[in-house]
């Protein structure tokens, strides 16, 4: 599933199949349903845009997906026990590896959180107008073209809008999709839509390990304690001696540390301290090897006294707050194949991308999935002044449209 099959002599190349598949009369009718609904597209993505989906609260945006999937016709329409929204789209043949289009429900943005969506000129704008309100409204366009158009496709199509990818999210809706969800065994090729844009393939998935160091000590008054240890140095010299870990140029690996927080005033020993810590990098054998090497580094410098002869009094907790698997897709991978065949087809100068998305979780699997934007243009992602420029949106879902087909089969 995950690799391409050789093909034998007269078979036709993929670039022919998609120029076959590009020529029927079903695709064309798709191609200008995106066209004629462009005004469609856009209410769809206001309307989205105004429900608030901050981390752990995307109940209320599920809801309105769950509505707007059983409207389209999908079939098995349900909200998952994470809280990811799923339906189906049927094809001819329920054996054969299912297609799973999917974009995420939440945004970074903290309840209470004005979202004063507006138009302005031809921009839309406001938080989450891109990322990913324009990923939803592509999912649903795609899914609405393919009820306009009946197109026959072979595989079935898996909608899903997860929950979960932001932040301390963690991936967790796409994560319960592949290790939990019965859809597991069924998904055979995944595309993810996230934000807008339409000249990037993000196959290559960057991993992430987040923590929190808590030291913490018996704390004390700054005179007439002084000696007890201080939580605030050890953290200190955890960060300076860590910070000194080589780090190979290739495959790219970094750590940071963010936010770093403790004690109460200027005259008392803190009872405790803690940073956070991100750990990135293009390699999984890396990004644990910078994992070890923080651990060690930990037990070193939170157990010597502080000073000499001062009891040993520190304990620390080093909690992870996120986990984002790395990984490669296979270069000779399907999905990979199909895409640079839809690019060459459109005309799209696209280029691989490497960036932590949902697709890491199936990635790092070995599985057949990657992320693709959702047409049109746009900026300022994560900021109260996001914007999404539709122009050229159409272009997107083309894209989108004709790699799904291509991966599902069509009857022609
Ligand atoms: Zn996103």
């Amino acid at each position: 599933m995950s690799t391409s099959t050789p093909r034998a002599s007269g078979e036709p190349s993929i670039q022919q199949e998609l120029t076959q598949l590009a020529s029927l009369r079903a695709v064309h009718a798709a191609f200008s349903w995106f066209q004629v609904h462009e005004n469609e597209l856009l209410r769809l993505q206001v309307e989205v845009a105004r429900i608030p989906a901050p981390p752990f609260g995307e109940a209320e945006r599920a809801a309105w997906l769950r509505e707007r999937f059983t409207a389209i016709g999908l079939k098995q329409v349900e909200m998952d026990e994470v809280g990811n929204v799923v339906g189906i789209w049927r094809g001819r043949d329920p054996q054969r590896a299912a297609v799973a289009i999917s974009a995420h429900l939440d945004t970074v943005f903290p309840a209470g959180t004005e979202l004063a969506i507006h138009e302005e000129r031809d921009r839309l704008l406001g938080p989450g107008v891109s990322d990913n309100a324009s990923g939803i409204a592509a999912m649903l366009g795609i899914a609405m073209a393919f009820r306009y158009a009946q197109l026959r496709n072979e595989a079935d199509l898996i909608f899903i809008g997860n929950v979960g990818e932001e932040g301390e999210g963690d991936l967790r809706g796409i994560r319960h999709i592949f290790e939990k969800s019965p859809l597991r065994d069924r998904v055979g090729h995944t595309i993810v839509i996230d934000g807008s844009g339409t000249d990037a393939i993000i196959g290559q998935a960057l991993g992430s390990r987040r923590f929190e160091l808590i030291v913490r000590g018996p704390g004390g008054h700054s005179w007439s304690d002084f000696g007890q240890p201080n939580p605030i140095v050890a953290l200190s010299r955890v960060i300076s001696r860590f910070s000194q870990t080589p780090l190979p140029a290739s495959p790219k690996t970094t750590f940071n540390f963010g936010v770093i927080s403790g004690g109460r005033s200027v005259n008392s020993i803190p009872e405790n301290a803690q940073v956070s810590i991100d750990l990135r990098s293009a390699s999984a054998d890396e990004l644990q090897r910078l994992e070890d090497e923080l651990r060690g580094v930990i037990a070193t410098e939170i157990s010597t006294p502080v000073r000499e002869g001062a009891p040993v009094k520190l304990s620390c907790e080093l909690r992870k707050i996120g986990d984002r698997p790395a990984g490669d897709l296979a270069t000779n991978s399907r999905i990979l194949e199909v895409i640079r065949a839809v690019d060459a087809h459109l005309g799209i100068q696209s280029h691989m991308r490497r960036a932590s998305t949902d697709a890491n979780i199936p990635i790092s699997m070995g599985r057949d999935a990657l992320t693709l934007g959702a047409g049109g243009s746009g900026g300022g992602a994560h900021t109260l002044r996001e914007w999404f420029d539709p122009a050229g949106r159409s272009l997107g879902l083309k894209r989108i449209l004709l790699a799904v087909l291509a991966l599902a089969g069509v009857e022609s």
